[in-house]
């Protein structure tokens, strides 16, 4: 039997039609490519994580249900009593919990362009997965597309990314609240990017019977723990909780997490950082002849490039020193368009001042 034979013999069409999740090379270049805080901690915060870490019995299995970071999580989330919270190793964990458990001919149904693991994941278990074009020049939801195709196709899950991922801006709340009510099947606000956005569906957990919150540590700024959570009514959760594997919540991520988590006013100044740079660099991006940048309620910024430029351009930035990521290749709304994350203040001059030589025509 030929390898490609054995190959198909065995796996599902879907993933050998399916290319892996890239990660581009950073080594010795300026990261703002994947939403990072860009900031570490002092000295002494870290001396004092440390030691939190050195009575952690390794040789344990971690804590399944991880019930003192989880109740940490509710505490700071505001997540009122009557909602139960289910922890994932990232919320791309949490995600795929979700879509397993999902009968094999459920349809899955997100704005497009929107954040890539929904298709993806939802492509690779076998499901039928539905991007709806957003508003062209607003990203907005269209509200009439949607609706419509929440008629059609009956989606069991709806993801919202609130802010969305990769045009950083906020839905409409109004539009929201309409797929919410229309939905018969679960809706998904991914607030991924809660921590730069003045805007949350937590208060209206209660509201819906089909609502849940999903929430990640990673862009805050501990995107190396891997831990995400999805907040909604217990008998929902109850069913993710079946799926979960029983310790995907490490005991140093629980450990350190609810560590990190303990110094709130940390992350807090870091994220007021973060928000300052974003109107700074949005600003100098917008003064920049042929360059077009979108409001960002997220860590990020989507800009537009003259026509046909951005891959040239992306290189050039890329040759100067600086990695950010490059949306052009797939095309629609997204044509011609470069994703930057903030940074520090001095990496986000270093990212302009690239960018500007980049644009001279050479
Ligand atoms: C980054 C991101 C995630 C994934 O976060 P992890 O917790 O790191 O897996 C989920 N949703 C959106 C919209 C994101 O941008």
């Amino acid at each position: 039997m030929s390898e490609n034979n054995l190959l198909s013999s065995i796996f599902r069409k879907e993933v050998l039609a399916m290319s892996a999740y890239k990660v581009a090379d950073a080594t010795g270049l300026i990261k703002l490519d994947a939403m990072e805080n860009p900031y570490s901690w002092p000295e002494g915060i870290k001396r004092d994580w440390l030691e939190t870490l050195k009575d952690c019995p390794l040789n344990r299995y971690p804590d399944p249900e991880a019930k003192q970071l989880t109740a940490t999580i509710k505490r700071l989330n505001q997540i009122p009593e009557q909602f139960d919270v289910l922890l994932g190793n990232g919320s791309d964990e949490i995600i795929q919990i979700l879509l397993m458990a999902l009968p094999a001919n459920a349809s899955v149904l997100a704005p497009d362009p929107g954040f890539v693991m929904y298709k993806q994941l939802s492509l690779c278990l076998g499901l039928t997965y539905h991007g709806i074009p957003l508003l062209a020049g607003s990203f907005d939801l269209d509200l009439p597309a949607m609706l419509e195709a929440i008629e059609q196709h009956q989606p069991s899950v709806i993801f919202l990314a609130y802010p969305n991922n990769p045009t950083g801006n906020l839905f409409s709340e109004a539009s929201i609240r309409e797929i919410i009510k229309a939905a018969k099947g679960l809706v998904i606000i991914d607030e991924a990017y809660a921590p730069f956005a003045d805007a949350s569906f937590i208060d209206s957990l209660g509201q819906y019977d089909n609502l849940l919150v999903m929430r990640t540590v990673s862009k805050l700024g501990l995107a190396g723990l891997r831990l995400g959570y999805i907040a909604g009514k217990p008998d929902i959760i109850e069913q993710l909780h079946k799926i979960r594997l029983p310790y995907n919540i490490n005991s140093l991520t629980q450990i350190s997490a609810d560590f990190a988590l303990s110094n709130k006013a940390l992350f807090d100044q870091q994220t007021q950082n973060i928000c300052a740079e974003r109107s700074i660099v949005f600003n100098r991006l917008n003064a920049l002849n042929g360059i077009t940048a979108y409001p960002s309620s997220a860590n990020f910024i989507l800009f537009k490039t003259p026509e046909n430029r951005a891959n040239e351009i992306f290189a050039s930035i890329k040759q100067q020193g600086v990695l950010i990521k490059n949306l052009s290749a797939q095309g629609g709304l997204l044509a011609d368009c470069l994703r930057v994350t903030v940074g520090k203040p001095e990496e986000n001059a270093a990212f302009l001042a690239a960018l500007t030589r980049s644009l001279v025509t050479p």
